[in-house]
């Protein structure tokens, strides 16, 4: 008997060391992203595979970094503490994200002024400000939600690596620094370091988010040769999307889908107060 509770004790204790392990093993690894964790902590972006290096030289810090995207990442745009949104530059749209002739043109350009400030889109922290060969004069910021915006050709940058900004904050003045022929900014939406068209994150016609989440696939990278950007190819893969009807409530519709009605207004960001709208799209969650 003796043996038996020593045994338990024993056994007990590794459990408690594997344990500390861990989470001390997890704290080591995103050391410098204390921003990145508190924001993770209030549970809308779980996952911790996105703190890829804080690389402050290169916008794709390696060139094989393998985008595991099997299942649908739902990515928060837009929470509580982090309901700030400015459109980097107010100006037309000159050229859309996707194919260009035999390139991939990796981001939007918008139309600008020498010299007119640029804005940060969201709440964030510098990881890159420097000049690059043909981005020119660049300021890479990394968001909370694991996303990155870039904006590039600026004349000058007014922020440095480190730096925490806050969403319509001046980062740079516009230019046409690097390969441009013309006076524009450059403007990135990236994740896992790859690139995606910022028109899902952005409505830049209604300067304006363009949702409160963003589901991310494998399918929101892959780029279609026969369309100029791929807007449409953003479905909602994997994940059940419900639109509300007339009479619905998130307690009916929680029923509906068997989860309880924490677990949908966590997947949306919404509170259990939230009024429903007609013809709005409510995720439901598969497995968490
Ligand atoms: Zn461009």
């Amino acid at each position: 008997m003796i043996i038996f509770e020593t045994m338990k004790v024993f056994l007990l204790n590794i459990v408690f060391l594997l344990l500390a392990v861990g989470v001390f093993s997890q704290i080591d690894e995103i050391d410098n992203y204390e921003f990145l964790i508190n924001e993770s902590a209030t549970g809308h972006y779980i996952s911790n595979d996105f703190f890829y290096k804080w690389d402050t030289l290169y916008v794709r810090t390696s060139r094989n970094h393998p985008l595991n995207l099997a299942d649908t990442q739902i990515i928060c745009l837009r929470s509580p503490e982090y309901s700030k949104f400015q459109l980097p530059v107010r100006g037309k749209v000159i050229s859309e994200f996707g194919w260009r002739g035999r390139r991939i043109h990796t981001g939007i350009d918008i139309k600008l002024n020498k010299g007119d400030s640029v804005f940060c889109s969201f709440d964030g922290i510098v990881r890159i400000s420097r000049y690059l060969s043909g981005y020119g004069n660049t300021v890479v910021v990394r968001h909370f939600n694991g996303i990155e915006t870039l904006y590039a050709h600026l004349s000058k940058r007014l922020v440095d690596v480190n730096d925490t900004v806050k969403a319509g904050q001046v980062i740079g003045l516009g230019g046409r620094t690097g390969r441009a022929t013309t006076d524009h900014l450059h403007f990135e939406a990236r994740f896992k370091e790859q690139p995606f068209n910022p028109r899902l994150i952005i409505d830049f016609d209604n300067y304006t988010f363009k949702n409160d989440t963003l589901l991310l696939t494998s399918e929101t990278f892959k780029l279609d040769r026969k369309r100029s950007y791929n807007v449409k190819t953003f479905t909602h893969n994997g994940e059940k999307i419900h639109i509300v009807q007339k009479g619905d409530t998130l307690y009916s519709i929680a029923r509906k889908h068997n989860i309880t009605v924490e677990k949908l207004c966590a997947a949306n960001n919404i509170s259990e107060n939230k009024i429903l709208k007609i013809g709005e799209k409510i995720i439901i969650p598969q497995s968490f």
